[in-house]
């Protein structure tokens, strides 16, 4: 029997994990995805080159563009999210900075909410400025007139987290997917909180997924690197993007304007922004990477059952002022949560303690198992505390548009035993 497992999108996501978009004829029959551990590729002679150069046939000819052991971690991601194609990068960072490049120019804007991850606060007020692409902030992300008047006409996309980092606020995905659309610009969504497997932001109306494939897509933490999504179908042709415009234009020879105009935002990315500011994540991250994502749907089941004892746990302690995790029936996320969370709406806590700085400090100091590091999305549990460390250099008022306060402490709930974990935050948090 044929093996037909790598390209049938029907199959259910812990297939998929598994299988998706690797097909071992193309490699020897090796069934592990092998690690193209090259930097250039022969070209065979001159015709192909020039086929190869024109986009006119597929394969690799450098590996700053591409490489197969990536091409499988985009294929499988692709389908994992439901996406038309993928394009993987160095770091979470290096998704965001390049899809935020390629769809806006000097003059241009980007709406923005303000709960998101401190990176990306400051690559929108303090990097891409310079550059003449200005965010326009949307204060609260919980009011939907905020963001009908944060988008204008130099708007070129609305950015916002799936699950808010440190905040774990839940937006009303589909309500901004529809309002941005009204008006002809992307939602895109960094999803890293979240994962394929927790949320489809496709499914909502999302048109382009950003994630930090550090965390929960390698799970293990032991990688930097990025994925970007694309739907698929996106206009871009509506005068909104004319560098999009131009680039089918200027394509259009070798690949059919339709075809390239489905994924125009992808083909982009890869043919102007890794060609020439050659963020691609290298080919041992992606097999890395590719080991994490088959057992994805399985960690996400574990992080996911024990973030929500310790949240239980934590809210009804009396050293806890506050417990953010929308799956708690208390949170003020929680319809949304049930809307876009069944399956449990990540593994990530931000908790206010009492005793102000100190107090965060003190947890801090005593955790024994958690270990006190900046990542999130280890197998391993971890802990920090956002002002000084993944939000430091943010003013006051910013830190606390995103929820975080001198006494705020962020989890990341590994795989362990729950009950360690239980045990060793009660004796942290202990008078
Ligand atoms: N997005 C979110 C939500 C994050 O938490 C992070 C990092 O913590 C990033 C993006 C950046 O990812 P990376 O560290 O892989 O560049």
């Amino acid at each position: 029997m044929p093996y037909e497992a790598h390209s049938d999108d029907s199959l259910a996501f812990d297939t998929l994990q598994l299988h998706a978009g690797y097909d071992p004829s193309e490699h020897h029959l090796s069934k592990a995805v092998p690690i193209y551990q090259t930097s250039a590729f022969e070209l065979g002679n001159f015709d192909r080159c020039e086929r190869l150069f024109n986009y006119e046939e597929e394969g690799h000819s450098y590996v700053r563009f591409s490489n197969p052991t990536n091409d499988v971690l985009e294929k499988r991601i692709a389908a994992l999210e439901g996406g038309a194609a993928a394009v993987s990068m160095a770091s979470g960072m290096a998704a965001i900075s390049n899809t935020l490049l390629n769809l806006a120019q000097a003059g241009d804007e980007i709406a923005a909410v303000k709960t998101l991850y401190g990176g990306s606060t400051t690559l929108l007020g303090k990097v891409l400025p310079d550059y003449g692409i200005n965010p326009s902030w949307i204060d609260d992300p919980d009011d939907l007139d905020q963001y009908r008047s944060a988008i204008n006409d130099k708007t070129r996309a609305l950015y916002i987290e799936s699950l808010g980092n440190p905040s774990m606020n839940i937006i009303d995905i589909e309500a901004v997917a529809g309002i941005a659309h009204e008006a002809g610009v992307p939602l895109v969504v960094d999803s890293t909180f979240a994962t394929p497997y927790l949320l489809r932001p496709f499914d909502f109306g999302a048109d382009i997924v950003c994630h930090s494939a550090t965390k929960y897509i390698s799970g293990h933490g032991t990688t930097i690197g990025g994925i970007v999504v694309e739907r698929g179908g996106f206009d871009w042709r509506t005068g909104r993007f004319p560098q999009v415009e131009r680039f089918i234009a200027e394509n259009s020879q070798f690949i059919e304007a339709e075809t390239l105009a489905h994924t125009a935002f992808t083909r982009r990315l890869r043919m102007r922004y890794l060609t020439e500011l050659g963020g691609h994540m290298s080919p041992m991250t992606a097999f890395l990477t590719l080991m994490g994502v088959e057992t994805l749907s399985l960690r996400m089941q574990r992080h996911a059952e024990n973030a929500l004892a310790i949240a239980t746990f934590l809210e009804a302690h009396p050293a806890v002022m506050e417990v953010a995790y929308p799956s708690l029936p208390s949170s003020p996320y929680h319809a949304l949560a049930e809307k876009y969370f069944p399956r449990g709406s990540g593994a990530i806590l931000s908790i206010r303690v009492r005793g102000g700085l100190e107090g965060a400090k003190r947890v801090l100091e005593r955790v024994r198992i958690f270990d006190y590091m900046v990542n999130v999305g280890d197998t391993k549990s971890l802990v920090v505390h956002p002002a000084t460390s993944i939000h430091h250099g943010l003013s006051t008022e910013v830190q606390e548009h995103a929820g975080v306060f001198p006494d705020t402490l962020r989890l990341s709930v590994g795989t362990e035993d729950v009950g360690d974990l239980i045990r060793d935050l009660a004796q942290a948090l202990e008078g």
